[in-house]
Formats: structure tokens, C-alpha cells, sequence
């Protein structure tokens, strides 16, 4: 079957709208009883990666989650939401408080919608996903358009990593951590959950050093529908100005015969991409600057040139969620600041993804500062 995606335009997050350009996308892609059959159990998963306000971006917006959740009761589904956030210390009060500061609670409290927690988990090859997973008949995924200083961009395919159970993700970051293997591990994930349907989350996007507080946030105003996260991927990648090739796991997954990753095999209904002229995403740091050296040397420089997280005190507010989460145990909290040790760092910037402050960037190795990158 040919790949689809409904690109449509949206863009504010007042409910109306969202819900109108959401039944839109999904009448142009013939119906949400393509995705889902009526009286099934749904599990819809946005992404919530920290406790910050929608109108930073970072989250999923409770708007879109309101949506899906009136599209679903239309044809009687019983739906749960959840997410799996790498959150450090207290795991259930530090769950709540994402829960209540994305505003995914108050809208599943006005929905009457359970929201659970992923705590409860079943072993699969190599990691634990949420049991929520094995009690419903269809997965929502519902990613976050943004870039991602280690995998490129996070849409549909990273977001299930949050299907990942508890600390098991910095497990994975410390075994799997280069770039090509960590996107073995994401299209693992995304074999295993096989969301039915997908919707990014592309009105308020991000760019720069996403996909938490040190990216930028930028009104996008568009949505992106579909079934195949290989082909939603692909058409992501290529509003933002990136080359197919360069977002690993989008490659993979297309090598697996997962999904289409061909732009010229997708049929992409709604909106028409290429008159659209959006102006070519920031990229991460680490990314952009080797993406200016020239094409044969790229694929060197990538194993060559590090990229480290780097400290700005004066930002730091010494709240030890970096240490938390870091897979090397690798920062130490100090009087004034943090201190990372470079011998021991694996460059995931999974620090720099939980840093509520943006109090982290990224240090050039000295080759890179050689060659004038
Ligand atoms: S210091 Fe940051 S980038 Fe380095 S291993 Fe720890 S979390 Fe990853
Ligand atoms: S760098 Fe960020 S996450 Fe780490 S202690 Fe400082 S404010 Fe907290």
C-alpha cells in the first residue's frame, strides 16, 4: 500500500481549530476507523519529555491530546493516556508534577480519561516496555516536531521511546550510544509498539538545540497525520530542511522495509510541502557544523569530531537533574555549578535534554576547533 500523510495547516492551539485541522487530516486519509476500529482500547502517548508549559514547545500541547481524545470517544473507544518522561529522584510525585505543569491532567480530568503511568513493565529483547502497551488494541503516537542534538530530529519515531520503562532509558543511552546504534535501538522500539496512527505536534516546533530548554522555539502552524512514523518521518525531515539520509533512524527503519522513506513514494495530501517555503530549520550545534563541511568528508568527520556538553554556571540553578539522568554518572554537582568528567562522557546529551534551565551547550572537541568547525 502507498505511503500517506495528511500535512495540514493550523495555527493556533485554540481547541476548535486544532479539533477542525485534526478531522480534516483524517477525512483526506479516509477516516479514523482506518486507524482504529470503534469500542477498542486506545493508549495515546504525547510526548511529555519534562514539566514545562505548552507554550515552550517542548510538549506535546494538552489541546492536541483534547482532540484526539473527542475523535476517539466519536466512535466509543476506551482510551487511557500516558507517557514514560526520564524523570530522576521520586519517580510517581515527579510524574505528577509533568502531568500537572503540561496541563495533560487537567485536560484528562475535564475528558474523564484515566492517566496512567508506565511503572508496570514487560522484557522484551533487549528492553522493558510499559505493560500499558500489552492491554490496548492500538497505540496513538503522538510526537513533538523538533530537533534533537543526538538524533537529528524527534518526531514519530523517538517519540515512542518514552515507551521505554523508568531509568532503563539511561541504560540504553550508556549501551547503545552511538548515533547509528541508538537508532538500531529506536526502530527496535518502534517494530515492538507499532503505533496505529500518528500525529506530530507541528504548530509550535522547535529548532536549534531541541529538543528541551536550549532549543528555540518556532511557530510552525502545521500538523502531520498518518500511519506510516517511516514516512511521517521523511516528510518532517524535509520541511525542516534536512536531508533523509542524515536522520538515522528514519534510515534504518526505511532498511527494515518498516515504512516508506522515500519522499517521491509518499502521497502527501492537504497541504503542498514544497509551496509552503519554509524557511530551512537551525539545526543542533553539533550537527550543523559538520553539515557544512563537504559531502565525502561528512560520514569521517562524524566519527572523528566530538561534540561535548559544556556548562554555563550562570544559568545553573544546581537542581541535580543532570546527574540524575546521566548514563556515565559522569557530572558532579558542585557549590557553584556542575562539573562533567570528558574522559567518562559519552556525548548522549541526555543532561542537556533534562536541564530545566538550558544551562548546557556544546563544547567542540579540539580537532573540531582545528579545522575551524
Ligand atoms: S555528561 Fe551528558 S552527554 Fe555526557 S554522558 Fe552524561 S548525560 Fe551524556
Ligand atoms: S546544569 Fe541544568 S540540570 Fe544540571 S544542575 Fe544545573 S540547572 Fe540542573
Amino acid at each position: 500500500m502507498i505511503a500517506q500523510v495528511a500535512v495540514s495547516k493550523c495555527n493556533s492551539y485554540e481547541v476548535k481549530e486544532v479539533e477542525q485541522a485534526l478531522r480534516d487530516s483524517l477525512s483526506l486519509l479516509g477516516g479514523i476507523t482506518c486507524f482504529v476500529k470503534p469500542h477498542s482500547r486506545v493508549l495515546v502517548k504525547p510526548n511529555l519529555l519534562m514539566s514545562k508549559p505548552p507554550e515552550d514547545g517542548i510538549t506535546t500541547h494538552p489541546e492536541v491530546v483534547r482532540a484526539v481524545i473527542h475523535i476517539l470517544k466519536d466512535i466509543n473507544c476506551k482510551i487511557t493516556v500516558g507517557d514514560g518522561p526520564s524523570v530522576w529522584g521520586n519517580y510517581i510525585e515527579n510524574l505528577d508534577e509533568v502531568y500537572n505543569v503540561t496541563g495533560i491532567r487537567k485536560v484528562c480530568l475535564a475528558e474523564a480519561v484515566p492517566l496512567i503511568s508506565f511503572d508496570k513493565r514487560r522484557m522484551r529483547a533487549k528492553f522493558p516496555l510499559t505493560c500499558a502497551l500489552d492491554q490496548c488494541d492500538y497505540l496513538v503516537n503522538l510526537p513533538k516536531f523538533k530537533t534533537h542534538e543526538l538524533t537529528l530530529i524527534t518526531g514519530a519515531i523517538k517519540n515512542l521511546f518514552g515507551l521505554v520503562s523508568g531509568t532503563y532509558k539511561t541504560e540504553l543511552h550508556k549501551n547503545y550510544f552511538k548515533p547509528s546504534e541508538f537508532a538500531k535501538i529506536l526502530v527496535d522500539i518502534y517494530q515492538e509498539a507499532k503505533p496505529a496512527l500518528t500525529i506530530i505536534d507541528g504548530i509550535l516546533a522547535m529548532e536549534g538545540d531541541g529538543p528541551a530548554t536550549s532549543g528555540k522555539i518556532r511557530q510552525l502552524g502545521l500538523l502531520l497525520t498518518g500511519s506510516d512514523c517511516v514516512a511521517l518521518d521523511t516528510v518532517m525531515a524535509k520541511i525542516m530542511g534536512i536531508a533523509n539520509q542524515e536522520v538515522l533512524s528514519t534510515k534504518e527503519a526505511a532498511l527494515r522495509g518498516l515504512g516508506e522513506g522515500k519522499l517521491d513514494k509518499i502521497k502527501i495530501f492537504g497541504e503542498d510541502i514544497e509551496k509552503l517555503n519554509i524557511r530551512p530549520f537551525i539545526l543542533p550545534k553539533s550537527l550543523a557544523r559538520i553539515s557544512k563541511l563537504p559531502k565525502p568528508v561528512q560520514d569521517l568527520a562524524k566519527i572523528l569530531i566530538k561534540y561535548y556538553p559544556y556548562s554555563l554556571r550562570s544559568k545553573c540553578s544546581r537542581c541535580g537533574h543532570c546527574v540524575g539522568v546521566c548514563p556515565s554518572k559522569c557530572i558532579t554537582l558542585l557549590r557553584n555549578g556542575i562539573q562533567f568528567d570528558y574522559n567518562k562522557c559519552i556525548a548522549c546529551f541526555c543532561c542537556q535534554e533534562a536541564c530545566p534551565e538550558a544551562a548546557i551547550s556544546v563544547k567542540k572537541s579540539i580537532l573540531a576547533k582545528l579545522i575551524g568547525l
